[in-house]
């Protein structure tokens, strides 16, 4: 739900874009839905991430189980698929996660204090700590 401090300037179609493909997630349950749902099972290691807004603040951890089920896929209708398009274009999913928890564009200034997050093969996004 829009409230002062998690509102961020966003040209209009991109923001349409946005609720087409998040719907009215949060940032911080979009940064887990990405997390969880757009890399193959094993490619996110580790994952700590830490939200705060208004007061309040919650944080996710996951660690990757070669005998933990993989997470159910993120199926895209067509105009999902569209705006994904639209916002991040062709880029990889690392791309978009480090975007999404590190850009001013898609959060407010210190919604995301702190992330640590470990990909296999060596792609790490890690600030605040
Ligand atoms: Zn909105």
């Amino acid at each position: 739900m829009p409230q002062p401090d998690n509102v961020v300037l966003l040209e209009r179609r991109f923001h349409e874009a946005w609720h087409t493909l998040f719907a009215d997630r949060t940032p911080f349950e979009i940064a887990i839905l990405l997390i969880k749902k757009r890399f193959n099972h094993g490619v996110v290691r580790s994952a700590t991430l830490h939200a705060a807004w208004q007061g309040g603040e919650e944080t996710f951890t996951y660690r990757y189980r070669r005998d933990h089920p993989p997470f159910e896929p993120w199926t895209f209708k067509a105009p999902q698929m569209r705006a994904w398009h639209m916002l991040f274009a062709d880029r990889s999913d690392y791309s978009v996660l480090h975007e999404v928890v590190r850009a001013s564009r898609w959060s407010p200034a210190g919604y995301f204090p702190m992330g640590h997050i470990v990909l296999a093969g060596g792609g790490k996004i890690t600030y605040g700590f």
